[in-house]
């Protein structure tokens, strides 16, 4: 049986040893690091990712708010709400909930977002930087990913990352980051061909297909390294609720060949938020 990587355990540990402390400190100096999320439309997911946001802000001491409009907003109007946000100096870190209703531009509303204000990572200057390996904003699933490699004490020097997944916030980035810690990577997509030469000689596996456990057991190399980013909702009538949450691996078959992997829930989840976290803490330091 491999060995579980808790994102939720490495989460915890990084706000009390690590957060916390920076905070007092911010804390002593009259700053008082604060969050807020745009919330549009009454989208279930986003509301429940929402309230997560709200609960790591509570345990690491920063100040969150949740900032909701109706999905009628105009573009305009979100604009106009960000504005807002960038000339405040009292706020530190601004993120709009995706999805946005049809109609609105995600891309000239992250445009609009001070990028020293973009705890996302999610702006044209922030991306570039992580690319050039320079001192950014990291977008949060990435630097999540990343950081529990690290913390489960694997190192990225030298080692064959496969990336399965190419999306602008976590395919494509994650594999930039893997690249600056020099790692040697692959990443794969939906019109890549045979998959299964490319996960051949893998030390780790990040796989961000959106796929309802698409990788089975069978598809990963012994002995790897194996990070699972998707969440779905699967049917599963055993259960009370009729669901039951999996990632994109399938974790059953995974969980024998593998050596180690990090689960669904409480893997890359709570490491994204708590990375949403740390970077407000950052952005409040500058
Ligand atoms: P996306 O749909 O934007 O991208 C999926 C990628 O997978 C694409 O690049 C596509 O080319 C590739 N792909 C699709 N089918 C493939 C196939 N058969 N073979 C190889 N590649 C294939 O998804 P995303 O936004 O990157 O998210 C991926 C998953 O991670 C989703 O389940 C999402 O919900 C989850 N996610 C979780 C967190 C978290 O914090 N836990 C954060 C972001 C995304």
């Amino acid at each position: 049986m491999a060995e579980i990587i808790s994102g939720r355990d490495i989460a915890q540990k990084i706000i009390e040893t690590d957060l916390i402390p920076r905070v007092e400190k911010l804390k002593s100096r009259e700053i008082f690091p604060k969050l807020v999320v745009i919330l549009v439309g009454d989208h279930p997911a986003s509301a429940s990712y929402v309230r997560q946001k709200e609960k790591f802000a509570a345990k690491a001491g920063i100040l969150a708010e949740t900032w909701r409009f109706p999905d009628t907003i105009t573009e305009d109007e979100i604009l106009a709400e960000i504005e807002k946000i960038n000339n405040d100096d009292t706020i530190h870190g601004v993120i709009v909930q995706l999805p946005l209703p049809k109609g609105i531009s995600v891309e000239k509303i992250l445009a609009k977002i001070d990028p020293q204000k973009d705890v996302d990572g999610f702006t044209a200057e922030n991306i570039g930087k992580l690319f050039l390996g320079e001192p950014c904003l990291q977008c949060c699933t990435p630097k999540g990913i990343i950081r529990m490699i690290e913390e489960s004490g694997e190192t990225l020097e030298g080692k064959n990352v496969t990336v399965i997944g190419r999306s602008n916030i976590v395919g494509k980035p994650v594999s930039a980051l893997a690249l600056n810690k020099n790692a040697t990577v692959t990443t794969c997509h939906s019109r890549t061909k045979n998959l299964a030469e490319h996960l051949k000689n893998a030390d780790i596996v990040i796989v961000a297909v959106g796929r309802p456990e698409m990788i089975k057991g069978a598809d990963l190399p012994k002995g790897c390294v194996v990070i699972d980013v998707g969440i779905h909702r699967k049917e599963d009538k055993s259960r009370e609720k009729g669901w039951r949450l999996c990632g994109d691996v399938d974790f059953e078959s995974a969980k024998d060949v593998v050596a180690k992997i990090s689960p669904v829930p409480g893997g890359v989840g709570p490491m994204t938020v708590v990375s949403l976290i740390e970077n407000t803490i950052e952005a409040a330091e500058k």
